[in-house]
């Protein structure tokens, strides 16, 4: 199986295998006449052209038209997958393409119009996701009250211990302790001044205690 082949576009003497040409069964041992490489080149080019772009958009339309839930698969699956890069794609050329932007607008105006929405809403199973929804976000409330009552519990319960811990903290002058002392946020606190009025705060209460 020694056998080589001459591709018709760059020239080059290359052996007949599928390494360096596709398969086609009317051709020279099997082989298509054009190499891989060339081949990789012009259907690069053939794609970049307006003519297969306008027959793709058709032929892609056609298919998603016949195999629609494949396609409502596929596109559901694949925004699960990178629905927050496309999402961040898409802000990007929304803020940059002035275009695009009014395109959305545009778009966005006319669902408005067009009634859309309050129809898709109003339909029976979306008005039971819709109860569904606002039960679950009453539940989440109660659970709010729920667990706001039983935090309160405990800290009645532990209030002495809770009293004495802060008591601690005060003592041990922390950093956020000594900002707000001085009306600071704690990051805005310079370690000097934080140091000194440390200093400050522990002499103070020294003579306090004389
Ligand atoms: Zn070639």
């Amino acid at each position: 199986m020694n056998d080589f082949k001459t591709c018709t576009n760059c020239n080059e003497k290359l052996p007949s295998t599928k390494e360096f040409f596709h398969a086609q069964k009317k051709g020279l041992h099997g082989f298509r006449s054009v190499c891989i490489d060339c081949n990789r080149v012009i259907a690069k080019k053939y794609r970049s052209t307006d003519e297969y772009k306008e027959k793709a958009r058709v032929s892609h339309a056609k298919w998603r038209e016949d195999n629609r839930d494949k396609h409502l698969e596929i596109s559901r699956r694949s925004w699960a997958n990178n629905g927050i890069k496309y999402n961040a794609i898409r802000k990007d050329k929304y803020n940059t393409d002035e275009d695009f932007k009014q395109k959305k607008k545009n778009a966005e105006k006319r669902y408005k119009e067009s009634g859309a929405r309050y129809l898709a809403n109003s339909k029976p199973e979306q008005m039971e996701k819709a109860r569904i929804r606002s039960k679950k976000r009453r539940l989440i409330d109660e659970k709010k009250d729920h667990d706001y009552a039983r935090n309160a519990k405990w800290r009645e319960k532990y209030r002495e211990q809770l009293n004495l811990n802060s008591a601690i903290k005060r003592n041990e002058l922390h950093k956020s302790y000594v900002a707000q002392c001085m009306r600071l946020k704690t990051e805005d606190l310079n370690e000097n001044i934080y140091q000194t009025k440390k200093l400050i705060i522990q002499l103070k209460r020294e003579f306090k205690n004389i």
